[in-house]
């Protein structure tokens, strides 16, 4: 099995202790190609964003707002933002189900929020394989329907605040972090879904689609790059990917990630990889299959969305 988990080294040249993504100092021209696109996009209104007029199949690549719109659903004071290890996608070597969604690490308790307003659609335990292929795998779990036929599981939850058909609004505390259900610790499981009532386990997208960018300590968001290739639709081969950040005037990485495309199961999303939370700047995107290897140089501004297509010649 491969390992689809996400490991990011620094160069050996530079000091460990540099941060993963430091804010450098310099503009970033478009890369000639590039079109800049304005979806419109007014948080909190989920429809005015869901035209994505940007076709990465007649683009070179495109640099659009994307949907940023979800708040965190534990407060970062109290939490890893996201599991950097146990991505969307991952099956941690093929120790655990492939993850459908991102993890908050926090204490048992910990305050759950609503990431956006909307109205509560399922609060308990499942009794049967409803939002799932296994009984009582998410515990205690809520699920929210937003604007657009968008939900949000909260799942593993110590205590449930919120009833079915209950409206709520984005930051409201909705229950506690816990484990119950297939937990190995405490932490909040946090999923995206569109249509089906939410009860669709394989109609997730990728929550680092969704979520709001971080900001880094000046207050400038970070940027996001979502990568896909031309035989998206058939995950058989998953595909070694590699993401370099090169700052201005540099020949050689300052930051190297390392991860895997998506797996067999995620047929309904229409990338092939997700990275959020990015330095802006310049990045250079290497894919390695049985058809060889290919490169890519794109870049990544603060606060947008980079979306890039990649054919196999
Ligand atoms: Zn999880």
């Amino acid at each position: 099995m491969l390992i689809l988990l996400v490991s990011v080294e620094a160069p050996k040249a530079l000091n460990t202790k540099t941060p993963l993504f430091t804010r450098a100092s310099f503009q970033m021209p478009l890369k000639a190609g590039a079109v800049q696109f304005d979806a419109g996009m007014m948080h909190p209104d989920i429809s005015a964003v869901t035209v994505q007029t940007c076709d990465v199949q007649t683009e070179d690549y495109c640099i659009a707002n994307g949907h940023f719109i979800f708040q965190e659903p534990v407060d970062p004071l109290y939490a890893d933002p996201l599991a950097k290890n146990y991505k969307y996608a991952s099956n941690d070597n093929g120790k655990r189900e492939t993850h459908r969604g991102v993890d908050f690490s926090a204490a048992v308790h910990t305050p759950v929020l609503a990431a956006e307003d909307g109205e509560v659609v399922f609060a308990g335990m499942e009794k049967s394989k409803t939002h799932s292929p296994w009984v009582n795998y998410y515990g205690n779990f809520i699920v929210i329907r937003h604007a657009n036929e968008l939900y949000t599981l909260y799942a593993h939850l110590s205590r449930i605040d919120v009833e079915a058909g209950q409206a709520v609004q984005a930051g409201e505390v909705i229950g506690g972090v816990g484990r119950t259900g297939a937990a190995i610790g405490p932490h909040l499981h946090f999923e995206v879904r569109r249509g089906a009532n939410g009860e669709n386990f394989y109609s997730t997208e990728n929550p680092e689609l969704w979520l709001v960018l971080e900001k880094d300590g000046n207050g400038e968001a970070y940027g996001a790059l979502s990568i896909q290739f031309d035989a998206g639709l058939n995950r058989k081969v998953q595909r070694n990917l590699v993401v370099e950040y090169y700052p201005t005037g540099s020949k050689t990485p300052e930051t190297v990630i390392h991860t895997y495309t998506y797996p067999v199961g995620f047929e309904n999303n229409q990338e092939d990889a997700v990275l959020s939370n990015l330095q802006p700047g310049r990045y250079r995107i290497v894919v390695s299959g049985s058809e060889g290897v290919r490169d890519r140089w794109v870049y990544v501004e603060s606060g947008m969305l980079t979306k890039v297509y990649m054919s196999p010649r």
